[in-house]
């Protein structure tokens, strides 16, 4: 499959895997939107997004190519004060690649002591293939995971991470987390070089790991890394039909799944509006959660058309990254009542 695609990846891999991180000393951090597991159960939550180093190289990431250091202890435990303070109850921890940081356990506990309900990371969950280190971050606090695994099957997954050997150990992480009670969230970027095997993805996730929360379907965004790789980013109408698939397989199978508000906008899926992201934040009104969302709300615009949309006042639009490269074309306004599915 996708034989193009492979080729590139084939070649590219090579020039990554040894490739030297460079760190610039400048520290990025970035509090974002975040997507909600479980899905329906609606807190206010943010992440703390700082640029860490990761142990991965993804072709698609949306990081800048030469990461900065992480944030400093200091400086991760006041933004997490303040956050509390602020009425955020769910603090998510995400990089890079949070495990590489020293001070994990530190923070986490910091975090919990200090009242938040939840503390999620975000991870490629290699490091937790190890149950003493993830034993340490549950007894810290930590009870949530967003797990990435942008293929089910082994050469492709190292291909797109551009790091081989890292499959596996993301997959015994899963486990690992899961045995020790942790609820977890699996998140694929969905892009050129999978979207096409969704289907088989989706039925493996489910297979493998049916004790999961719920299965994440963002979308390749047109930035970073992506932006050097143009060819990894499909077209949301040709990802589309393969998105609803995946979908139905999560009905058809109970599993909870969600497009999040960095997947596509509702009009690509419209019967599936209630599990987007946005569409949920926005009907539920609160103007702590809309606070969550201010960098959909500076990165996405709304097109003419989309006052003609019945999920307009739902909608935060289309990522402007997408729009540069694909134009608007595709963008095809609701315009009747939906059904959902
Ligand atoms: S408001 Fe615009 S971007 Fe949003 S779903 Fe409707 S047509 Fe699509």
């Amino acid at each position: 499959m996708c034989g193009t695609i492979l080729s590139i990846l084939s070649t590219k891999i090579k020039n990554y895997a040894t490739k030297a991180r460079k760190h610039e000393t400048a520290q990025n951090l970035f509090v974002d939107t975040h997507f909600l597991t479980p899905y329906h159960n609606i807190v206010r939550a943010e992440i703390i997004q700082d640029y860490a180093p990761c142990n991965q190289d993804c072709i698609f990431c949306n990081a800048p190519p030469d990461i900065p250091p992480g944030l400093p202890t200091e400086k991760t435990r006041e933004t997490i004060l303040q956050l509390l303070n602020d009425g955020v109850e769910k603090i998510i921890l995400s990089g890079g690649e949070p495990t590489l940081r020293k001070d994990l356990v530190d923070i986490i506990r910091f975090a919990r002591e200090n009242g938040a309900k939840i503390v999620e990371i975000y991870t490629n969950a290699i490091r937790l293939d190890s149950p003493k280190y993830t034993r340490s971050l549950v007894e810290a606090g930590l009870n949530g995971a967003f797990i990435s695994l942008h293929h089910h099957d082994e050469i492709i997954s190292d291909l797109l991470t551009r790091t081989p050997g890292t499959y596996s150990r993301t997959i015994k992480g899963i486990h690992t987390l899961h045995r020790c009670g942790v609820p977890i969230t699996i998140n694929i970027v969905v892009n050129s070089g999978n979207y096409r095997d969704l289907k088989a993805y989706t039925q493996f996730v489910i297979r493998r790991f049916p004790y999961i929360d719920a299965i994440s379907f963002s979308f390749v965004m047109c930035g970073a890394r992506a932006q050097k790789n143009p060819a990894m980013v499909p077209r949301m109408s040709k990802a589309s039909p393969y998105l609803k698939e995946a979908y139905e397989i999560c009905l058809k199978k109970k599993m909870n799944f969600a497009n999040p508000g960095c997947g596509v906008p509702i009009c690509f899926v419209p019967e599936y509006y209630e599990y987007c992201f946005e569409y949920q934040m926005l009907k539920s009104q609160s103007s702590s959660l809309r606070l969550s969302m201010q960098r959909n709300e500076t990165e996405k615009m709304k097109l003419p058309m989309c006052t003609e949309c019945v999920f307009n006042e739902y909608c935060l639009g289309v990522w402007r990254g997408y729009l540069n490269v694909f134009g608007s074309d595709e963008i095809v306004p609701v315009r009747d009542g939906v059904k959902l599915r």
